[in-house]
């Protein structure tokens, strides 16, 4: 059985058992499903454990072994254009999805101030959170690491990608023999941390069981019944992202078939979904792109661990319709000028949010202060928070989806021969399998 459907039956599994457990209220099953969770946050630490020799080395090695500066800053303003343009366009999708359906209209006054009150501490909690946000100079300023170890340290990406692209830069330059050194120095390293991903990834199908398990045993269905409209236009919206802007990117840019594309990035977005979180998922993000779509480590070393951190298409979107959920709801007019100002701000707040569970909902407090809409963040966030956690898991798969699809048109562009690998071609085809040069272990040379 290939892995991606072993991970499917995992997650599938994990739902039904967490929601029998619910419905049934079964509160032994609820709670034994609760305690399987350290399983699946164990998956997640030993996931992003790899993130950051993986991608000091891949990056490493595809700046360095580039030979061509210039070629890597055509590659950067191409990821970043491709990046801004799409996110763009999910915040659009998400406001037109949104003014059509007008989620907020549906609600009644007492649901609302009860859901509210559910959700007040926890609010209060993302607010205080968000205070703590650094100012876009400062934001801008920490890229520049002072100290990389550091910046390793807290799995600040931004800054270490920046170190290493200069540090690679750099090695490409200085005398032949020192830069090859350095250069198979790192393919080792790269070569190994794939191993430890093929390794970590043998459990994915129990951690993503577990993890799922508990988030539906725990989670309260009540809501979801309140909240349903505004779940569904949220889903709704990353569908048409994910067909119309990526199928179209994937199948005229990048020109390969949207559907076969993925199936075989699906590892990605499932497990994406199971973390929330697009960070604990770039080493499979970095795997996946190299070994089942063929993609040169100079583009996928440096387009997924920006995109894992700087694009983030489905928190955009989620952001826009949550946006005018909370302004519908409170009956608060947001007029065609405020819905730019939403595009600009949920594009940029999007930039800044993290890669990790919930960052979108404490950026969204910034988009809403940006609208005018500041007297009601508190209680907007509190009504949104109950069914957030469902949502994070959508919106990371999608993120996750658009880094993917990024990688593959910057690929393309570039002129490689993307290619669909088969299983059993040694190069991984869905069994995630890594083929290890017998220069990189084991071999005594
Ligand atoms: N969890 C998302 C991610 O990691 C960010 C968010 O929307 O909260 O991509």
């Amino acid at each position: 059985m290939q892995l991606y459907t072993k991970i499917l039956l995992g997650l599938v599994l994990g739902a039904v058992v967490g929601f029998i457990a619910n419905v049934a209220g079964l509160t032994w099953l609820q709670s034994f499903l609760i305690a399987l969770e350290p399983l699946g946050d164990a998956f997640i630490r030993a996931i992003t454990m790899i993130v950051v020799p993986l991608v000091v080395a891949s990056l490493m090695v595809g700046t360095a072994s580039l030979g061509d500066l210039a070629k890597l800053g055509r590659i950067g303003g191409k990821t970043i254009a491709f990046y801004m343009c799409t996110t763009a366009v999910a915040v659009t999708i998400g406001l037109i999805v949104s003014n059509l359906i007008r989620p907020g209209a549906r609600i009644d006054g007492a649901t609302r101030d009860a859901l509210s009150a559910q959700f007040e501490g926890e609010a209060e909690g993302a607010l205080s959170l968000a205070e703590e946000a650094p100012s876009v100079i400062d934001t801008l300023l920490s890229i520049i690491p002072r100290n990389p170890v550091q910046a390793a340290a807290d799995l600040e990406l931004l800054p270490l990608i920046f170190f290493t692209i200069v540090f690679a830069a750099a090695v490409s330059v200085i005398a032949p023999k020192r830069r090859d050194a350095v250069i198979t120095f790192f393919e080792g390293v790269n070569d190994a941390s794939m191993v430890v991903i093929d390794w970590i990834m043998k459990t994915a199908p129990y951690a993503v069981f577990a993890l799922i398990a508990a988030v539906v045993a725990r989670f309260g269905l009540d809501l979801l019944q309140s909240l349903l409209i505004y779940s569904l236009v949220v889903v709704a919206g990353l569908l048409i992202h994910l067909f119309f802007t990526y199928g179209l990117a994937v199948r005229f840019l990048a020109k390969l078939n949207f559907f076969t594309f993925l199936k075989r990035i699906s590892n990605a977005p499932l497990v994406a979904f199971s973390t929330s979180s697009s960070n604990a998922t770039l080493p499979v993000t970095m795997e996946t792109a190299e070994e089942e779509l063929g993609i040169s480590k100079p583009v996928s070393s440096f387009v997924l661990p920006l995109g894992a951190t700087i694009n983030m298409d489905g928190t955009a979107l989620y952001q826009a319709v949550a946006v005018m959920f909370i302004a519908q709801i409170y009956g608060i007019d947001i007029g065609i000028t405020e819905q730019l100002v939403v595009v600009l701000t949920a594009t940029l707040a999007s930039i800044g949010a993290a890669g990790v569970p919930s960052a979108g909902i404490i950026t969204l407090i910034i988009v809403l202060n940006a609208v005018g809409l500041g007297a009601q963040v508190q209680a907007g966030i509190a009504l949104i928070l109950g069914v957030d956690r469902i949502l994070d898991m959508i919106r990371t798969s999608v993120n996750v989806t658009g880094d993917l699809t990024a990688a593959s048109v910057v690929a393309r562009s570039e002129g490689e021969d993307l290619s669909f690998r088969s299983p059993g071609d040694g190069k991984g085809g869905m069994g995630f399998e890594t083929q290890v040069e017998d220069s990189a272990v084991g071999a005594p040379s």
